[in-house]
């Protein structure tokens, strides 16, 4: 007799009507492993993999550099959002890549003649304090010293020359050897910071200590060939914007994300070949699209990844505003069809509000998904906390809400200035209870992800889409009645630990 119940995804998918995770469950698998052994790698594009399938949206609620740092030690990536100058969000990215480094090559240094407000200066910017100082203050100057905080930390009188505090004893190494040779050099001082110096004695790079206790507390974060962390950064499909995908390819940013609310538009076909053809070096997420044949013009035009959804957002009135979108399901799934052939990643975003969720956009063949919602209210996302009627909340706005459009975020939705002079909201504002700190919450989902997939009996990302290939995975509709079910029913009351 045939084992095999429900139906494979291409059934569950039937044209004609389109169906949200919560319309379908997953049938269980044989487990035979532990569930810490489910490997949640996966890719993001065509050349970014990640230790998570973990994204954050790039809003101005949910990513700044505080979530794009935190998610990328701990295996994801942050997608910083543009509603903001062209500097401010370029100082993001650069917040992100100066975070951590394996060889420093461009250290900031200061001269003799600086004083500790320069240090001071510098420390407010960037947040380390350990400079360098060359004979005539020059990056590649010939090193006299080196500040720390303990040589400044308890100094009153801040117009003080570094001359007369600097530590002129140095450990030094000699540039061209290898970072783990560097790092053991480094063990073995037990100074903060190696100078690596050329044969003159002149400052050619550094490495510091703090990078590794932060290799050794994050060893699962997402970095170049630098040991930089890695970071997106959203822009829109104006010409304009040229200007600011040039400024963040300077700053270091992995991957550009093309942000239209409707992706399948000559000017994201024109921002996107331009960007091929000038920073073949960065990788493209396309979208937001749907439909499979919206999919294929974005990836003949070059997309190394693509971003599904439109309409699912928690914050969001698109489809009931403009009558257009795809319930995310069978958008993820379609698209996914459609992209595999191509080696294109996708990544399913919006509509992700708890675990299950985020097992389903896999198992229907999204390698990553992207999330507002449940980053929004972290400890890491922009924003002050505050509380109503003595519960502790953050804002979390769609970047079409009236609120975010006022502040630059129509440049989603709209592709002329002078478009803007009517808005339609496609958004809405409001307020998140408090999630706490990335650290706490990301295992938390981590953990619920993987038990999830060893109740479907995959071992991974990866074995998860080849079930969804050769239909071993198993899904069956849930009628009105069975989600009633499969929701806590009859209480009286009780409390729900179990949502984020
Ligand atoms: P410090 O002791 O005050 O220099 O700072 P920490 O050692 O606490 O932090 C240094 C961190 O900043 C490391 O992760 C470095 O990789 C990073 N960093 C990035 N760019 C620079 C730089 O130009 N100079 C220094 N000192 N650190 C940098
Ligand atoms: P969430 O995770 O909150 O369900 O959805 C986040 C996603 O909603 C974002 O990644 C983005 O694609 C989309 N989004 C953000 N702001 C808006 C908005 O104002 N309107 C619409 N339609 N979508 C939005």
């Amino acid at each position: 007799m045939d084992l095999f119940d429900g139906v494979p995804a291409t059934q569950l998918m039937e044209a004609g009507q389109g169906i949200s995770y919560d319309d379908f469950i997953v049938l269980p698998g044989h487990i035979d492993f532990h569930h810490q052994e489910v490997d949640l790698k996966t890719q993001v594009t065509r050349r970014i993999s990640l230790g998570l399938p973990f994204v954050s949206s790039p809003m101005d609620t949910v990513t700044e550099h505080e979530m794009a740092i935190k998610l990328a030690l701990l295996g994801g990536l942050g997608v910083v959002h543009y509603n903001n100058s062209i500097s401010e969000q370029a100082e993001e990215i650069r917040k992100v890549k100066r975070y951590e480094n394996g060889f420093i090559t461009d250290p900031i240094v200061l001269g003799p003649n600086a004083t500790l407000a320069d240090v001071d200066a510098i420390k407010s910017r960037y947040g380390f304090s350990g400079i360098p100082i060359t004979e005539d203050g020059a990056a590649r100057g010939k090193l006299i010293g080196i500040v720390t905080n303990r040589d400044t930390e308890f100094e009153p009188d801040r117009s003080k020359l570094i001359r007369e505090v600097m530590t002129s004893e140095l450990v030094t190494g000699q540039a061209g050897i290898s970072l783990s040779e560097a790092n053991d050099l480094l063990r073995r001082s037990k100074k903060g910071k190696l100078p690596l110096l050329d044969s003159e004695g002149c400052l050619v790079s550094l490495i510091s200590r703090r990078d590794l206790l932060k290799n050794r507390d994050y060893p699962d974060s997402v970095k170049n060939e630098r040991k930089q962390l890695r970071v997106g950064a959203a822009v829109s499909t104006r010409d304009e914007d040229r200007e600011r995908v040039t400024a963040l390819v300077e700053a270091g940013v992995d991957m550009i994300v093309i942000d239209a609310a409707q992706g399948d538009s000559i000017y994201e076909l024109k921002m996107l070949e331009w960007i091929k053809g000038e920073h073949a070096e960065v990788d493209i997420m396309g979208g937001n699209v749907v439909t499979r044949a919206q999919c294929a013009r974005l990836i003949a035009a070059g997309a190394d990844g693509l971003r599904i959804g439109m309409g699912p957002g928690s914050i969001c009135t698109t489809q009931g505003t403009m009558a257009v979108g795809r319930a995310q399901a069978t958008a993820v799934y379609n698209s996914a069809c459609l992209a595999r052939d191509h080696g294109v990643p996708i990544l399913a975003d919006g509509g992700i509000s708890q675990i299950g969720h985020i097992a389903k956009a896999l198992g229907l063949g999204a390698s990553a998904v992207m999330m507002g919602w449940m980053f929004a209210g972290t400890e890491e996302s922009p924003g002050d906390y505050f509380y109503d009627n003595g519960i502790r909340l953050k804002s979390y706005r769609g970047m079409a809400s009236l609120e975010a459009m006022a502040a630059g975020g129509d440049k989603r939705y709209m592709t002329r200035a002078d478009d803007r002079k009517v808005k339609v909201a496609q958004g809405v504002s409001g307020s998140v209870l408090d999630k706490g700190p990335l650290d706490l919450y990301v295992p938390y989902l981590v953990q619920g992800l993987r038990q999830s997939l060893q109740d479907m009996g995959v071992r991974g990302i990866t074995h998860l889409h080849t079930a969804l290939i050769d239909e071993s995975l198993r899904f069956e509709r849930r009628s009105h009645a069975a989600q009633i079910e499969g929701g806590v029913h009859g209480l009286h009351s009780y409390k729900d630990a179990g949502q984020a």
